[in-house]
């Protein structure tokens, strides 16, 4: 057997470490104890990598026109085919489009190609999506994009803020860490502001549902609050910041006291007061957020509206303090690192500063180097649109599902002259667009590193070989470079040559002038690299830095030790502030373990800037920011409505996210049976006051319009969402649903500073979608669908799942689904037929297997698709299925599952009912003794407790 490997997950910002055990049979995946940010946790979705793996579906060859070719042939026609537009239109008729998902070392090539070699900046990437908000408002507030916060600040936090931030399914691990932190110290206190209900309020002291949109009328009125009431750090406003006086005019000026923001926001007075006092009275506050506050055309301003708060207080750069904007890819912040996004240049640089210009050329011994900004996602699928753009790279990304208006997107590619797409999947819906298809290396495959959302690089390793003639992006990148003319630029031999290359650039003109230095990372040896420990930036040199040279079975993975370190910063100690005044609405105390004066308050900022703390990843701890004159600002924020307003005939917001168990479009966890077991198909979530004014019905299929575009999809009422609001998840593409494609119906407004498209705010309206018939598929064999007016497929155990719907009705409906399932003419064929109330059942088995089934009803009253699935796990089916299947439900209730909870044991919800009002059981902990529900990844222990509440509530008489 193999060494286990250590690696990171490849999905969500958290950044979680896994080891790998690699086996004949199939990898074993596991937390990695010793990571620091999840100490051997894993959600669902990490922990079912090892299900992804198999090469369904994998692109394994180069591909030009449709043909498979050699990548001698493919390279040179994407390098000629970027050459000659080059030439006859400028580096501007050039674009790439790449993606939070490649490593660091891979958007590091890409950016140096476009930047410093094509001479453009039309590189953008899917990130722009989701927290490019939150990078221009730290630019605006910290002259740098600086997360200052880590997740051990979460649990040394005693008020906790999540804005607009399902943590308990987007972030998984850390809100695990929340839960085990308040179980700690239950005086944490948790505030959720969003509108919607999500699992993320199970552990929550307070929920303030604002209304969509409102967040900065939110945060001005707690900063005008807290400076009314004299909750604020003089000392640090006057020695560190600038721009509060404005900031705090605007805020007054447009919250105009508590009782105007809790009807701007649609909440209740007394819960917004609540929070206000919670805020004012806590030293130790994180507000951290999400793609809630980031995505919205004033998501800079929102993101600004929260810093702010803090930086009045002072609670920035102390221990368990601070904003903090969670990302949503694995490698967002790497590629803000590397400058991946067309408004920055390489290094933490700026692209409209010609020095940084200069040291980034002189340091790349470039040919040239981009004068201005390129263009944005949007902007830049809209000049692709325009015919300006005339040929794309896409990497790693599905922007003809992800970006708003993906219709247009669409059509945009479909006039391209030469769309060339790098990917690991084979079918996507922007594959279909390409003229090149290049294969690239998977997660497992490609070694180089990651930085998650609290700065720390870790190492993603290979413990797989490339299948086929899948490469490296990196390599990729730089092959093409070299074809172009640009061979001394991409000599790379390695992942370690380049990260190496990128630690020595943010040394370049540094000085202490910028936070991102990992200097101290660029001696590493290939052998350091290759076993570097997960690390925190900034690593300025000198550094040392101890790593273990083997895998997993080694002792815990070095850390870093920084030599220039002074101890601790010594805030938080507990002093009341000086002149506090109490707080009329109610604070009665004066907060607590306020900020001590700063080290260096009220001292000049130096040039040569040092970091004062032990570990060198406190920032700010010294006050000192990273505009010229070392000031944080205050940012006057005036808070806007929406782009796009509701009406009579768009009444209902569409928001849009993420569900549990998916990632982004579903190309690597929709392989795992399990994963889909939870949320199978797409669907509309909505309020019953909505649907019922809408003339829908829960368990119908709806259309959701909007002035974009339109799908189809189940309607469900979860309890979760507001009045007006809808919420329809990202995921679903033309590969799983025929019309679920939710970013076609998103606006595109974007954010004027950040260019962040507003995904959570779309009028839409919804109707009903009105079929003759609906029903589902069970097939061990892919099926071929005809007469199907709608479709979704999910892969099962040793099965695919489709949803169906459909207009034309048969009389006999028998050859229709004999073709349908592709019965042999000699299986053994189970039919059942109801004229009268149009239900028909079908089924055939070999040898006493049953191989497909299929149910139709005008009806949603179909079997239950748990107890259908479960039969294709049985080698023979008895009398009672055969019967069972004729009757559309099983002999035995208990056979029936219900829909799956736990994705980890297969756990299904009418078991835990059952379980639960049976068995007594009162507590996820019982739950999980008896039913094991619960006790793996823990991302269902939120729905195990809404069952028990459920539970209790129907037992009361
Ligand atoms: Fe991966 Fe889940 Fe950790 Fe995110 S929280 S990095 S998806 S295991």
């Amino acid at each position: 057997m193999n060494a286990p490997v250590r690696t990171t997950c490849p999905y969500c910002g958290v950044g979680c470490g896994i080891i790998v055990q690699p086996a004949a049979e199939g990898h074993r995946v596991a937390g990695d104890p010793e990571h620091p940010a999840n100490f051997g946790r894993l959600c669902s979705k990490g922990a079912a990598l090892g299900e992804t793996l198999g090469l369904d579906g994998r692109l394994l060859n180069p591909r030009v026109l449709g043909r498979d070719t050699d990548w001698s042939e493919a390279l040179q026609y994407v390098a000629n085919g970027f050459n000659r537009v080059i030439q006859e239109h400028g580096p501007d008729a050039v674009a790439f489009y790449v993606s939070g998902q490649l490593l660091t070392e891979d958007y590091y090539v890409a950016n140096k190609l476009m930047k410093g070699y094509i001479g453009s900046a039309n590189i953008d990437t899917n990130s722009r999506l989701c927290m490019s908000s939150a990078v221009a408002a730290h630019k605006r507030a910290f002259g740098e994009d600086l997360v200052p916060v880590s997740y051990e600040d979460l649990e040394l936090a005693d008020l906790i803020v999540l804005v607009g931030s399902n943590t308990a399914w987007c972030h998984p691990v850390v809100f695990q860490r929340l839960v085990k932190a308040k179980e700690r110290r239950p005086e944490i206190k948790i505030v959720v502001i969003d509108p919607r209900a999500t699992p993320t309020c199970d552990i929550a002291d307070l929920h303030l549902p604002i209304k969509a949109g409102t967040d900065v009328w939110l945060f001005n009125g707690l900063l005008d609050c807290l400076h009314q009431h004299g909750i604020e750090d003089r000392a640090f406003i006057d020695a560190h910041t600038a721009g509060a006086e404005r900031a705090l005019t605007v805020a007054q000026n447009t919250a105009g006291g508590t009782a105007a923001v809790a009807r701007l926001c649609a909440i209740e007075l007394t819960a917004l007061e609540e929070f206000y006092r919670l805020f004012a009275r806590t030293q130790r506050v994180v507000t951290l957020f999400s793609q809630g506050v980031n995505q919205s055309s004033s998501g800079t301003d929102k993101a600004n509206s929260i810093i702010n708060c803090h930086l009045l207080t002072g609670r920035i750069g102390i221990q368990g303090a601070g904003p903090f904007s969670i990302t949503g890819q694995p490698n967002a912040m790497g590629g803000r690192e590397v400058g991946g996004l067309a408004n920055m240049l390489a290094a933490h640089m700026d692209l409209d500063n010609s020095e940084h210009r200069r040291i980034v050329q002189d340091f790349w011994r470039s040919p040239r180097i981009a004068q201005r900004p390129g263009l944005k996602a949007v902007d830049l699928f809209e000049a692709i649109h325009a015919g300006k753009i005339k040929a794309v790279w896409i990497a790693a990304t599905n922007p003809v599902v992800s970006l708003p208006n993906a219709n247009r997107a669409r059509a945009a590619l479909g006039r391209c002259e030469l769309v060339v797409v790098s990917d690991c999947a084979a079918e996507t819906d922007t594959t279909a667009l390409a003229h090149v298809l290049l294969p690239a290396a998977a997660w497992g495959e490609k070694d180089g590193t990651v930085t998650n959302s609290e700065r720390r690089i870790s190492r993603q390793r290979i413990f797989l070989p490339p299948p086929g003639g899948a490469k490296p992006d990196w390599w990729i990148f730089s092959e093409v470079a070299k074809r172009m003319g640009f061979a001394g630029g991409f000599q790379y031999g390695s992942a370690h040559e380049i990260f190496i290359e990128h630690a020595k650039l943010s040394t370049q003109g540094n000085g202490g002038s910028r936070a991102f230095d990992i200097g101290g990372l660029a001696a590493l040896e290939p052998e350091g690299y290759a076993a570097l420990a997960p690390t925190r930036w900034p690593v300025p040199v000198p550094v040392s830095v101890s790593v273990t040279l083997t895998g997993a079975s080694e002792p815990p993975a070095g850390t870093h030790e920084l030599s220039n370190g002074a101890g601790q910063h010594s805030a938080c100690a507990g002093e009341p502030s000086n002149g506090r005044r109490e707080l009329p609405i109610g604070v009665g105390q004066p907060p607590t373990g306020m900020r001590q004066p700063p080290i260096g308050a009220g001292q000049p900022p130096s040039g040569a800037r040092e970091f004062p703390n032990s570990t060198g990843e406190r920032l700010f701890a010294d006050g000192r920011f990273f505009h010229p004159d070392g000031r944080a600002r205050f940012i006057a924020t005036t808070p806007r409505p929406p782009a796009y307003a509701l009406d009579e005939e768009y009444p209902l917001v569409l928001n849009t996210g993420r569900v549990r168990d998916q990632w982004h479009t579903m190309t690597r966890t929709g392989k795992s049976a399990r994963l889909m077991a939870h949320d199978p198909e797409p669907f509309v979530d909505m309020h019953p006051q909505d649907a019922l004014l809408s003339g829908v019905r829960v368990g119908e299929f709806v259309r959701v319009i909007t002035r974009w575009g339109s799908l189809v999809a189940r309607l469900r009422s979860s309890g979760e969402m507001p009045r007006r609001m809808i919420f329809v998840p990202m995921h679903w593409t033309n590969m799983f649903s025929a019309d679920a494609r939710v970013g076609a119906l998103v606006n595109p407004a974007v954010d004027e500073l950040s260019g962040e498209p507003e995904s959570k705010h779309t009028p839409a309206r919804v109707t009903s979608f009105v079929v003759a018939w609906q029903g589902f598929a069970l097939s061990r064999r892919p099926l071929v669908l005809r007469d199907a007016a709608w479709w979704s497929s999910t892969p099962g155990e040793d099965f695919l799942r489709y949803e169906l719907a459909g207009h034309r009705v048969f009389r006999d409906w028998a050859p229709w689904a004999r073709r349908l399932l592709q019965a042999p003419p000699d299986a053994d064929w189970l039919e059942y037929v109801d004229r009268a109330t149009g239900v028909y059942r079908a089924a055939y088995l070999i040898d006493d297997k049953i191989q497909a089934c299929v149910f139709l009803s005008p009806r949603p009253d179909l079997p239950p698709r748990a107890w259908v699935s479960s039969l294709f796990a049985k080698r023979t089916l008895a009398d009672c299925d055969r019967a069972g299947l004729l009757m559309g439900q099983p002999a035995d209730a208990t056979s029936d599952i219900g829909a799956v909870v736990c994705s980890c044991f297969g756990v299904g919800r009418n078991t835990l009912c059952v379980a639960i009002r049976d068995l007594g059981l009162r507590s996820t902990e019982q739950i999980g003794q008896r039913l094991r529900a619960g006790t793996n990844c823990g991302s269902c222990l939120p729905e195990l407790k809404a069952l028990l509440n459920e539970q209790s509530e129907a037992l009361v008489p």
